[in-house]
């Protein structure tokens, strides 16, 4: 007979499995119930860079989570290639922002997060076109990226080397409840009894309560954002930074490999690439640098963001059933929020004394339909 975990994880991306390996740290048998293979959707999408784009421009709240995982991300991404002999490439590359109307606002945010910043001087300035538009350009020196194809592949390798239960092609479709207390989970795969369930089913979080909870007077808001991104074949060193110019960037891996990135669009759970947006990253990528000219472009992909207004996550328990939990809706941002999330949640759960406030970001009815 087998037992009934003490965690059960829906949706298997980043959060999901930064979620599982939290608890089973914290000694919990975790099972994760993912609908197709874990990570394969917007954490493999996205471009890993480890700062939301200008985040003095977004709620303080973002900003909490992500100074706590920057702290995190050296020693997982080692532990994870250590433990797997996958690296997740964590590499602090720097980023250069070209534009920056709101240098004050900038400074003040480094200061109060004790990034590194400088104006950006010649020498960084260096690799760039001389037409290329500056507007009080910032040099970040700290900032990293996180190759996240990598990153979820080493981590799923990481879960189940520790033991955890991953069923992939597992799609949970009908909750079973008796007396606001989740009691059985059906699956595509089966019927599972459940302890604590935690969704983390990402952009499609809201659209799954829906369905398996449609009494529930609160649903979180969190609608899919399609972005998609240009792959360059590049060879190493034509970049050695992340160039963040306007709303696009540029990612440079260390095989040579470059993103160009991204759009942000609303088109529902369509995930279709267009021609229209292959162009404008592609004349964006050339303009930046114009030698990519000499590179093909390998790939173009498009993955669905958990959108929701602010930006700020749903990390907390629900307030109508007391063993389910969300951890989602991250928006721009799951890959720099992930590890401190998955920490928040799991002392929330535990009932220890969390490093974070909380509150930002419970489910409550005024952030909820
Ligand atoms: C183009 C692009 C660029 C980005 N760049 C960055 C960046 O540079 N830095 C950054 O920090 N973030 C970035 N992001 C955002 C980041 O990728 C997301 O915030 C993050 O991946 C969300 O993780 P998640 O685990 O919540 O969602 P996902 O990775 O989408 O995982 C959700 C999982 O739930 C599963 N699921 C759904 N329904 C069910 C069900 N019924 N049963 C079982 N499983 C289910 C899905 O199959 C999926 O695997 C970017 C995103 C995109 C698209």
């Amino acid at each position: 007979m087998t037992t009934v975990p003490d965690i059960t994880i829906i949706g298997g991306g980043i959060i999901g499995m930064l979620t599982a390996r939290e608890f089973h740290s914290a000694g919990a048998q975790v099972v994760l119930l993912e609908k197709q293979q874990v990570g394969q959707e917007s954490s493999w999408a996205g471009g890993g860079i480890l700062m939301p784009l200008y985040p003095w421009r977004q709620e303080a709240a973002i900003s909490v989570l992500v100074k706590q995982s920057l702290a995190l991300y050296p020693s997982l991404a080692l532990a994870l290639h250590t433990a797997t002999e996958i690296d997740p490439e964590w590499n602090p590359c720097g980023l250069l922002l070209t534009q920056n109307p709101d240098y004050e606002l900038a400074q003040a945010w480094c200061e109060m997060y004790q990034m590194p910043y400088q104006a950006a001087d010649e020498a960084s300035l260096a690799s760039l076109p001389t037409a290329t538009v500056l507007n009080q350009p910032l040099w970040m020196p700290t900032v990293a990226q996180i190759r996240n194809p990598r990153l979820v592949k080493s981590l799923r390798q990481d879960l189940l080397n520790k033991g955890v239960r991953i069923i992939e092609h597992c799609d949970l479709y009908e909750v079973i409840t008796t007396q606001q207390q989740v009691q059985l989970l059906i699956t595509s795969k089966g019927n599972f009894a459940v302890k604590e369930v935690i969704i983390t089913a990402g952009a499609w979080t809201q659209k799954l309560l829906h369905t398996v909870l449609p009494r529930a007077q609160v649903h979180p808001i969190i609608q899919p954002v399609k972005g998609q991104m240009l792959l360059f074949d590049a060879k190493p060193d034509t970049l050695t930074k992340i160039i963040l110019a306007g709303e696009h960037y540029l990612i440079p891996r260390r095989d040579g490999k470059i993103l160009a990135g991204s759009t942000v669009e609303h088109h529902g759970f369509e995930k279709y690439t267009t021609d229209a947006a292959k162009q404008t990253l592609y004349n964006f990528a050339l303009n930046l640098l114009p030698e990519l000219c000499h590179y093909p472009v390998l790939s173009q992909w498009a993955g669905l963001r958990p959108g929701t207004n602010t930006g700020v996550p749903y990390i907390g328990r629900h307030p109508e059933f007391s063993n389910l939990s969300i951890n989602a809706g991250h928006f721009r941002n799951g890959l720099v929020m992930g590890p401190a999330s998955a920490q928040l949640l799991c002392a929330i759960l535990s009932n220890q004394l969390t490093l974070i406030n909380p509150e930002p970001y419970q489910i409550t009815s005024q952030r909820c339909l």
